[in-house]
């Protein structure tokens, strides 16, 4: 058997050609991509992607005609700057590189014929190798089956969110609560879950829905957890995007929005405008659903265990900003007073938030489960 090997290594004849010098773009990012090169094998095309530091990336797929593309989240593209390379075998046509304006750099590779794909991340130094098998296209088996949930874990990096007097902050707790509720999606209901962080960076609101909307996710869920200046007030509450109507309502929107109840109140007339004047009846009535079928669940779920100590405090509406840019339902679930003594020491408990998850889980099921089935092939 014979293996063809081609190997294009872009990135030393271009540092040869600049003399030592690396072109990046006016914003300098925190990681580079050093080279592209492909090879050639048997029964797959290898592509590598290296780079300087530790990589970022989501991956996604577009059709008509068929493209895998990856973005790296604070990347330059080194040297080959909107270059395209040409591989043209029996399964990639072309790879191109270019620059988002979000500091995003984007690797698109054309496809041809193939099967699927293996991708795989390895340091030392970092790359991301993206093997495409040959074959006959099928698309759905890449494509996702069933629903798609954007699961937003609050908070992150600089904003702690609310902090809890044993030390606990708001932004730890709701990104394991995220992390096991996307577990449990994944492999208890097949949902396919992506997740707005998985780490303890910083995101603006709409940085959050941004995210959802290009992913094309079914759902957006935001996790959170509550705190009171009363110390006594506990349980469990559930929120869908609405002008507020209580002065209760618009202190937890302006909590979680980070900014005066003031400038909400200034803000409102605004907002207001934009949420009845694009037609988003329908969308509302779904997060209403949507919000109904998570909070029961918690309740129901979380009362078996944990018996009367959880409190139920409904579904509300207010102005959440990190709900108002989805172009899908959206819900914002407080899952729990950090203020509150003893129902800090339960989200200190890895089981407790667990359990939260297991129930957010179920309630997120149920509502999809009400849905019509999916269009196959039409997602994307
Ligand atoms: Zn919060």
């Amino acid at each position: 058997m014979t293996r063809k090997k081609a190997a294009v290594i872009v990135f030393v004849l271009l540092l040869l050609m600049a003399g030592g010098g690396i072109v990046s773009g006016e914003d300098t990012a925190s990681n580079v991509i050093r080279d592209i090169r492909f090879s050639e094998a048997e029964s797959f095309t290898r592509i590598v992607v290296e780079c300087e530091s530790e990589i970022s990336y989501t991956r996604n797929f577009i059709q008509f005609p068929d493209r895998l593309y990856f973005d790296f989240e604070n990347t330059d593209p080194a040297t080959f700057f909107q270059k395209e390379i040409l591989v043209d075998d029996d399964t990639v046509s072309t790879i191109r590189i270019g620059k988002q304006d979000s500091g995003v750099s984007r690797v698109v590779i054309g496809l041809k014929s193939y099967s699927d794909f293996n991708i795989y991340s390895l340091e030392d130094p970092h790359r991301l190798v993206i093997d495409i098998n040959k074959g006959t296209s099928s698309i759905e088996e890449f494509m996702p089956k069933g629903r798609v949930v954007v699961i937003d874990p609050g908070h992150g990096g600089r904003d702690p969110g609310a902090i809890g007097r044993r030390g606990i902050q708001e932004k730890d707790i709701v990104l394991d609560i995220a992390k096991q509720l996307k577990k449990i999606l994944e492999t208890k209901y097949a949902v396919k879950v992506f997740l707005t962080r998985d780490d303890d960076r910083y995101l603006e609101l709409k940085e959050r829905t941004d995210f959802a909307n290009r992913h094309n996710a079914d759902l957006f869920v935001s996790v959170h957890i509550n705190a009171s200046r009363d110390r006594d007030t506990k349980g469990i509450e559930t929120w869908f995007l609405n002008i507020p109507s209580s002065e209760y309502d618009k202190k937890v929107a302006a909590r979680e929005n980070a900014i005066s109840e003031e400038k909400m109140k200034e803000s409102q007339t605004e907002v207001g405008f934009i949420l009845t004047s694009l037609g988003r009846e329908l969308k509302k009535e779904e997060s209403i659903r949507l919000a109904h079928y998570v909070q029961n669940s918690l309740i129901n779920n979380m009362r078996k265990k944990y018996k009367r100590r959880i409190d139920d405090h409904g579904v509300k509406y207010t102005l959440f900003y990190v709900l108002v840019g989805a172009d899908m339902p959206a819900v914002l679930i407080e899952s729990g007073f950090i203020s509150n003594p003893s129902e800090e020491l339960l989200l200190k408990k890895s089981t407790y938030r667990k359990d939260i998850a297991h129930s957010i889980a179920k309630g997120i099921n149920s509502y999809l489960s009400t849905l019509p089935d999916l269009p196959k092939l039409a997602r994307r």
